[in-house]
């Protein structure tokens, strides 16, 4: 293909000449004047243009701005006379490429052209580089926008994008038509990312989106907003029970094993959930009641679905509160320890002291510990507690020997400390510290404890027991624990729940399942204390069934030290012996 060339003239005899001397290398097409000039552009494409500068009528530097315009990369070359040099500079400026001045040599002219089109060539290659960057550019704009809204795990959207979606669904949703939202939490997730490693995690969080997605209908929105959390947009349900159903339907889904390697794996999940326009109507708010909706599910347990009602987000603000109070707790010297006696039923004599762990904070006041020791436990935030607690409690029972007082130092335990790598050797440096032998330090765990990863919660407590410390089992009864399961336990004491006591005068059933705990306990060669023990009537009771020792508000109160001293040191001079001793002396 030869390139192109427009000869405008307005004297034919030279546009023939022009022609036929360069129409060996050019595809040639003439034009008299300025508008068949046009008319031809307009037509088609010129690689080059030569143009007299002299038309009769409008100039070629009229016209040469004309051209540009319509293509710019097409080179224009001016022929002029000598009159009109001027013209030329002019022409130049208003964007020709060249001129040659008449009279001129035809080689001369040829060599014109032929520079023209290289010119033109180049600027059609520049402008095919542009064009191609511009291309490149948008390509990866689209990306970084992509990349932006997505999950490069699932290639489901992200969680900005989830929020975009909800926000434009709740514009548009006609009024009256319910939209679902729900955020899963999968359970599992760490510790399948811990044994399995990260490639094989990202494996499972793709076939957990992928399960998602076929349980929602196709104008659903399934996300991915955070490490092992999803976010589902369901718009146009009925009721809450069709959302309720899609929840049943992802529970069971995700229940389903994942095959990784030669092993099954088991998976769960947590669903927290809230509906427009019943809950709010507000994209954020949406996402943040289902977010507390969620924390209830987990916080029952996990493995189920929750709606959001109302005053959760109350409940969460405070777990949040708490979460992050407890963090700074001791550095504020905010936590103290406080003692409850625990004594012999038959003598009255006090024989032990519970540690209980007292949190009171500008903000919240005094907290209980059935409030802040789960989330602590959650946290993590028990180890450093619990070490606290230990330290103390060792403390002042080394004092307590130094004063002649044997007592059993009774210290409550979470099974996150126990896991903790190094508790045995932690456990064993603070009764050095402090000077207290093993024997008098006793460890109340809890059966749930006990539940997860067994073997090796009582290998651990195993190893404690054979320091000579003292395992107790916390709140008995209230567990899933049968009495044929202690038999495999580590066990010196059991201690029953509250709850028992508290009826045993009362109700028949719950004095009969006591007088068989002791009975059954002592037959396993456990010793058996009672808690929450509140009146005379009960300890009479325990008395009679030969429950070893008690503990509860009849004796006392949990107290600071300088109050339990107190309470030991007149217990101890002269009156002990028997349990109304006890009571009198407390009430002196
Ligand atoms: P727990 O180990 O079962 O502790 C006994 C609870 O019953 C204590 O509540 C105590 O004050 C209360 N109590 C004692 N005698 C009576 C009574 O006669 N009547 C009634 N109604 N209650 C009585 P507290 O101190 O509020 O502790 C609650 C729970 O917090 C404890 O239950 C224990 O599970 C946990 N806890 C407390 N301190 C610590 C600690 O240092 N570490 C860990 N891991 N948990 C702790
Ligand atoms: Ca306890
Ligand atoms: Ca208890």
């Amino acid at each position: 293909m030869k390139p192109t060339l427009l000869i405008i003239d307005d004297e034919p005899a030279i546009r023939t000449l022009l022609e036929s001397f360069l129409e060996e290398r050019y595809a040639c097409v003439s034009a008299g004047n300025a508008a068949e000039a046009r008319a031809a552009i307009a037509e088609q494409y010129f690689n080059v243009v030569l143009s007299d500068i002299d038309l009769g009528g409008e100039t070629g530097t009229e016209l040469v701005p004309s051209i540009i315009e319509a293509s710019p990369e097409t080179a224009v070359v001016m022929i002029s006379g000598n009159r009109d040099l001027d013209d030329a500079i002019a022409s130049i400026r208003a964007g020709a490429f060249d001129y040659v001045k008449k009279p001129f040599e035809l080689d001369f002219l040829e060599m014109a052209v032929d520079r023209a089109l290289q010119h033109n060539q180049l600027l059609r290659s520049k402008r095919q580089y542009e064009t191609e960057l511009e291309h490149l550019l948008k390509k990866r704009t689209d990306q970084v926008t992509y990349l932006s809204l997505h999950d490069s795990v699932t290639g489901l959207p992200n969680s900005v994008r989830f929020r975009e979606t909800l926000a434009r669904e709740l514009e548009t949703e006609p009024s009256g038509a319910m939209i679902g939202v729900m955020l899963i939490t999968i359970e599992g997730y760490r510790k399948l990312q811990e044994t399995f490693g990260h490639a094989t995690a990202s494996d499972a969080l793709k076939e957990i989106g992928r399960r998602l997605v076929e349980c929602v209908n196709p104008r659903s929105t399934v996300a991915r907003i955070d490490g092992e959390e999803f976010a589902v947009l369901i718009p146009g349900i009925r009721d809450r029970d069709e959302l309720a159903e899609i929840a049943d339907r992802a529970l069971c889904h995700i229940r389903e094993p994942l095959f990784i390697e030669e092993d099954e794996v088991f998976l769960s999940a947590s669903i927290g959930m809230s509906i427009a326009p019943t809950d709010s109507n507000d994209a954020a708010k949406l996402i943040e009641n289902a977010s507390s909706a969620l924390l209830n599910a987990r916080e029952q347990g996990g493995d189920r679905s929750q709606f959001y009602m109302n005053g959760m987000n109350r409940a969460a603000r405070r777990r949040l509160s708490i979460e992050n109070g407890l963090r700074r707790a001791l550095d504020r010297n905010e936590m103290r320890v406080v003692y409850q006696p625990k004594a012999e039923c038959q003598t009255g004599k006090i024989v032990g002291m519970e540690a209980l762990v007292r949190w009171e904070n500008d903000e919240f006041g005094p907290i209980s510990p059935a409030e802040f020791v789960p989330i602590a436990e959650s946290t993590g935030a028990i180890v450093q507690i619990g070490e606290w607690v230990l330290d103390q409690a060792a403390e002042f029972g080394g004092d307590l020997t130094d004063l002649g007082f044997d007592l059993l130092v009774s210290v409550n335990l979470s099974e996150r400390q126990l896991r903790e790598a190094g508790f045995h050797h932690m456990v064993m440096d603070i009764l050095a510290e402090n000077e207290l032998p093993a024997e008098r330090l006793d460890l109340e765990i809890t059966e749930s404890l006990l539940m997860t990863d067994r073997e090796i919660a009582v290998q651990a407590l195993s190893e404690l027991r054979m320091q000579g410390i003292n395992i107790s089992i916390d709140d008995f009864g209230t567990g899933y624990s049968s009495l044929g399961r202690l038999k495999s336990l580590p066990l010196d004491t059991l201690k029953i729940d509250r709850t028992f006591i508290t009826d045993v005068t009362t109700d028949p059933n719950s004095a009969s399942l006591v007088l068989a705990l002791v009975t059954l306990a002592h037959n396993l060669g456990l010793k058996v204390i009672a808690e929450g023990v509140e009146t005379e009537e009960q300890l009479k009771f325990l008395k009679l069934i030969r429950c070893d020792e008690y503990q509860g508000y009849l004796l006392s109160k949990p107290v600071p030290r300088s109050d339990f001293l107190e309470l030991v040191k007149r217990c101890s001079s002269g009156s002990a012996g028997n349990s109304t001793a006890v009571h009198l002396c407390l009430a002196a």
